[in-house]
């Protein structure tokens, strides 16, 4: 894809969302972390209902330590791999406590030293709670990539790399929300929308879907091939036997 495709792609969605934000609910760095690392193989929906009661009763790391991990799992019970995630938020926040005082550090390195935050987590962080330059390439934005030709790549580090070297300076800072919510909610994984998806024009994937066809009405013979004798034949068969049937209803009356 050239570059002048890109800048029109992103221009249109910078137009239609000029603020794209994260569907994570988080009022503060450290909840945004804790939603993040609560977010792998999670939706942003099921862990919005956590922390919704999550965040109330423990909202800083010490409160967190506090409520310990079995006061985090009553919380997190529904989400995937709950007593992993637990377990490393605890952990996440005694380091936290112990080395940053309770807050949450801006660098990536000690970002990615916290248990349970990988490099996604970290870009996702950096990028929204510090509003620093950064990709954090989840499976929409690896396949948005792909589809469209915007940074094509076979892994998520060599997408996010090209995502950085390439997407317009203008852009770079909310790029990946619109390429979220672009993959959320129309180029999705089994049938992209392509017949009502805002950049079709400009995509290059070789297989855009096409508009579902109307329901046809119902078959005639000819439809089927059948030959005008046989047509012919099929209808007044047809005839004969609403007739016989007329004649019955008639006899039982
Ligand atoms: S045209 Fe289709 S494949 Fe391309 S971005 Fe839109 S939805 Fe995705």
């Amino acid at each position: 894809m050239n570059a002048e495709k890109r800048i029109k792609i992103f221009k249109r969605w910078a137009e239609a969302n000029p603020k794209p934000v994260t569907e994570l609910e988080y009022s503060n760095p450290f909840e945004l972390l804790i939603a993040v690392l609560l977010s792998a193989q999670a939706t942003d929906v099921s862990v919005n209902l956590a922390t919704r009661t999550l965040f109330p009763a423990a909202g800083t790391p010490k409160a967190m330590i506090k409520l310990g991990v079995s006061g985090v799992k009553e919380h997190i019970r529904h989400i995937g791999l709950f007593n992993t995630k637990a377990s490393n938020v605890i952990k996440t926040c005694e380091i936290l406590q112990q080395q940053y005082d309770g807050v949450v550090p801006e660098q990536r390195e000690q970002l990615e030293a916290l248990p349970g935050v990988g490099r996604k987590t970290a870009n996702v962080v950096l990028n929204t709670a510090f509003r620093q330059i950064a990709m954090a390439v989840d499976t929409h934005i690896f396949r948005v990539s792909n589809r469209t030709g915007i940074a094509p790549g076979k892994d998520v580090l060599e997408v996010e790399k090209r995502l950085l070297r390439l997407v317009p300076n203008d852009y770079l800072l909310d790029a990946h929300h619109w390429l979220i919510l672009h993959g959320r909610y129309v180029c999705v994984a089994r049938k992209p929308r392509c017949p009502e998806c805002p950049i079709e024009d400009l995509c290059e994937y070789k297989k855009k879907t096409i508009p579902d066809e109307p329901i046809k009405s119902r078959k005639t013979g000819a439809d089927l091939g059948m030959s005008s004798k046989k047509v012919k034949a099929k209808r007044s068969s047809t005839k004969k036997i609403s007739k016989k049937k007329k004649i019955a209803a008639k006899k039982r009356k």
